[in-house]
């Protein structure tokens, strides 16, 4: 017995009079006390069958007890449906199935939501998520992620990329999150990391000779999770050997491209805008930009240098948007709580309110000054001055929530932007040290090499970022393929000989023995479906998410371990994990 010789969303007005076996769930029953209408749905779509008691009396009163979701199978006949009751919302609407022969093959319990139905609370969905996955949006997103996924497999195979699988227990990978561990029972006491990423194994790799590693990495960050974050994520991720900058970039985009066409959708040109991270920050105030929308920020420093107005006058920098909008008080209100946010004290403006001006700062500025800022009719100036990396905060944060509240970005518009050189080191966070802005084994742009313990913040890295809408899809660099390079790095991020050698000896003995320059990028592959389907959250792309608090609602998972199994692994716990 065959369970189907077609699918439910294959049937054309063509196939009328062809006899039809199909298998699928429930997706609707119209019950009219003799004739029941049943909407059978699988992965291809929806048909209607028809029971008539008249035709199959068996098969009718079957129809009778059917609820939706469950599963059956139908055998009978395609017909035209008559002109009136033709459905053209549907593919299949021009047909409906005569059904002869009708098999519950498997029942459903009442549901806890329907399928496809609006507004259903996310936990419910993830709890009962194999019913989720049947409706629409989900079934759409699972295969548009499939096929993008297989593009980019394509493409890097045609490009001479091997897959190399590497492991996930590992020793830890500063890629800037925690670890999650995994104890061992074999060595109670000792924990192995699970990889944050492939990198160090990628470029063992290119020591190794593989020349183009890839693959479609699972990476684990113990992060708090959001939109854009799950505690395991997928990577494209891949490294060369003997390449330059460009290379990289180049499979990078020709992978984008690939799965634009795969999907059938107008791929960005190549190559994608690039700008340096001081341009962006400069420009944008941010080194992830949104460029649907221009919105660049200005200099005023030199035009306020004399000012009455002191706060202008004191600052090192003082610069400024102009939105497109006149603002009122108590709008500006909410805007400066935005600017707060960002580290301002307060948010200095000029409104041109159709050739009025409003501000309460217009009394101490020259007649200068408000020629240089008064802008159109219809905009405000929006102002801050500060300290350099404080004005760029502020004003790339303000430019941001712009953006958004204004819908200043085209729809159905993709700017891919590369931003690059970023600097090699930043300030550490809670110690007066140094650590990478990247990860520590990407190399100094050529002549900066010599300065990376003389003048760490003044080096740059070989280092780019890949952007898309606002949103960074991946990093990536070329790496030090020196080790006296690589240690030179170490100790400047505050590391003795021997942390070292204790957590990254493998990696400078590799260095040590004929390594190739290489260099190569990761992409997060679950923001980059997101964005393609259109969705506002990586879950959604995602058949097994998280929730925000790091549960898994389907399993209950995590749960808490019997002190027994503990104990095996050497683990005595001393959280309470709370109720079950
Ligand atoms: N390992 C890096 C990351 O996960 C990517 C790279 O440098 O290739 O962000």
């Amino acid at each position: 017995m065959s369970w189907r010789d077609t699918t439910c969303g294959a049937l054309r007005a063509d196939d009328s009079g062809r006899r039809v076996t199909l298998a699928g769930w429930v997706a609707r029953r119209r019950d009219h006390g003799g004739l029941v209408f049943i909407d059978l749905r699988d992965h291809t779509g929806v048909v209607q069958l028809v029971l008539n008691p008249e035709r199959a009396p068996e098969a009718a009163g079957a129809g009778h007890e059917v609820r939706n979701e469950f599963v059956l199978q139908a055998e009978g006949e395609v017909v035209r449906r008559a002109p009136e009751a033709v459905n053209p919302n549907l593919p299949t609407g021009e047909v409906e199935l005569q059904v002869d022969t009708l098999r519950v093959v498997s029942t459903s319990e009442p549901l806890p939501f329907q399928v496809g139905e609006e507004g259903v609370d996310e936990v419910l969905r993830l709890r009962y998520r194999w019913l989720d996955l049947r409706s629409d949006r989900m079934q759409r997103n699972m295969r548009l992620s499939h096929t993008a996924v297989a593009a980019i497999r394509r493409t890097m195979d045609e490009l001479g990329f091997v897959d190399v699988w590497t492991p996930s227990m590992t020793k830890g990978t500063p890629e800037g999150a925690r670890d999650f561990l995994v104890p061992v029972r074999l060595q109670p006491g000792r924990f192995f990391a699970l990889a944050q990423s492939p990198q160090l194994f990628k470029q063992l790799c290119m020591v190794g000779g593989i020349d183009r590693y890839y693959q479609i990495a699972t990476c684990w960050r113990d992060e708090d999770l959001r939109a854009d974050r799950q505690f395991e994520f997928r990577q494209l991720d891949f490294e060369m050997a003997f390449v330059e900058r460009e290379d990289v970039l180049d499979v990078m985009e020709r992978a984008v491209v690939a799965s634009f066409e795969a999907l059938e959708r107008e791929p960005p040109s190549r190559p994608f805008p690039r700008l340096t991270y001081a341009d962006v920050m400069r420009r944008y105030g941010s080194d992830k930009p949104d460029l649907r929308f221009g919105l660049e920020i200005q200099d005023a420093t030199e035009v306020t240098r004399g000012s009455q107005f002191g706060v202008f006058a004191n600052a090192p920098v003082v610069r400024y948007l102009v939105a497109p909008r006149a603002y009122s008080r108590a709008e500006l209100g909410r805007l400066e709580e935005v600017a707060k946010e960002w580290g301002a004290k307060g948010l200095a403006y000029v409104v041109n309110d159709g050739g009025e001006i409003r501000s309460p700062i217009a009394k101490f500025l020259s007649e200068q000054e408000l020629a240089a800022f008064h802008g159109e009719p219809g905009t405000t100036v929006l102002f801050a001055a500060a300290d350099e990396a404080t004005v760029t905060r502020v004003l790339g944060g303000l430019r941001t929530h712009l953006g958004r509240e204004l819908e200043l970005a085209a729809a159905g518009r993709n700017e891919f932007l590369w931003t690059l050189d970023f600097p090699l080191f930043e300030q550490h966070e809670e110690s007066e040290g140094w650590t990478f802005v990247h990860h520590p084994f990407t190399a100094p742009i050529a002549g900066d090499a010599e300065r990376i313990e003389s003048d760490p913040p003044g080096v740059l890295g070989q280092h780019y970022d890949l952007i898309w809408n606002g949103w960074e899809l991946g990093s990536g660099s070329i790496r030090i393929h020196r080790a006296e390079m690589q240690r030179a790095v170490f100790r400047t991020m505050g590391m003795g000989e021997d942390e070292q050698q204790a957590k990254f000896g493998f990696l400078l003995d590799a260095l040590r023995m004929g390594a190739p320059p290489h260099g190569g990028f990761a992409m997060g592959l679950d923001r980059f479906l997101a964005l393609m389907a259109d969705e506002p959250d990586i879950r959604q792309v995602t058949a097994f998410p998280k929730v925000a608090s790091g549960s898994d609602p389907l399993t209950g998972a995590p749960t808490p371990m019997p002190d027994a199994v503990l104990r095996e692994l050497g683990i005595r716990s001393i959280a309470d994990p709370g109720p079950t």
